[in-house]
């Protein structure tokens, strides 16, 4: 497709998940300025993803460090989040790129970003990846184990923990997904007791193309959407 059919069509599918995004905020007597959408541009190259922002997307996402790397110094107009499986020598090159890192997924990972954000000299918000699912072979912190570890939390200077983040098990059904939702509400809610006001922990980065209706219903402060926008989409 050419650059108009591409804008335009996109242009169509944000007007169409905001229709629904304003739904469910009202399904959820929630104010439509409480959810965040970020694109997930993944899938689009460098060019293709500039054309996002004329669609009137702002917050974007990416889950490789390597293609936040190149795209968030291209595109500085945006918000960049960072959205992956974070290896430790690539946190010195992250942090300056991402607005937000949304998948920390163990101890020693926050605690090697509290020392390169203190070498930086960098408060660096973050989420804590949680796997609310249970499926055996994702990451994430197991949701018994995170209260326990509010001390650990509270000690490290460098990084804000802005909230939990999770993704739901892929299930046919979203409404399948909404246990696991209300866990993560739930689970941040009873953490955020235990470390606020140094960490905030108000945010909750769940929902994806097939699910964000009842991600939104469960408090999402954060939807990362992919697939519902940029499926087919091509330069
Ligand atoms: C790709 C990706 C998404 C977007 O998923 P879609 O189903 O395409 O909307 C969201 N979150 C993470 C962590 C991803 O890697």
């Amino acid at each position: 497709m050419n650059i108009p059919e591409f804008i335009v069509t996109l242009q169509n599918r944000v007007a169409l998940v905001e229709d629904l995004v304003a739904a469910a905020c009202r399904r959820a007597g929630r104010q439509r300025s409480e959810v965040t959408i970020v694109a997930v541009t993944k899938t689009l190259s460098l060019e293709e993803t500039r054309l996002v922002l004329d669609a009137g997307l702002v917050h974007l996402g990416e889950n490789r460090p390597q293609e936040l790397w190149r795209k968030a110094p291209a595109i500085p107009e945006a918000t960049w989040h960072f959205i992956g499986h974070l290896q430790r020598n690539k946190i010195d090159k992250t942090l300056p790129a991402a607005s937000l890192l949304h998948s920390i997924d163990s101890i020693r990972l926050l605690r090697a970003l509290d020392e390169e954000a203190g070498k930086q000299k960098r408060i660096v918000p973050l989420l804590l990846e949680v796997n609310a699912s249970g499926e055996s072979a994702k990451q994430g912190f197991a949701p018994e184990a995170l209260l326990e570890l509010a001390p650990e939390l509270t000690a490290v200077k460098n990084v804000q923990v802005r909230g939990l983040m999770t993704m739901a098990a892929p299930l046919a059904n979203s409404e399948e997904c909404r246990p696991t939702f209300a866990t993560l509400r739930e689970l941040r809610n009873r953490l955020r007791e235990r470390i606020a006001p140094d960490h905030p922990c108000d945010h909750l980065s769940m929902g994806m193309s097939n699910d964000f209706a009842v991600a939104i219903e469960e408090g999402a402060t954060l939807i990362r959407l992919g697939t519902i926008y940029f499926q087919g989409l091509k330069l």
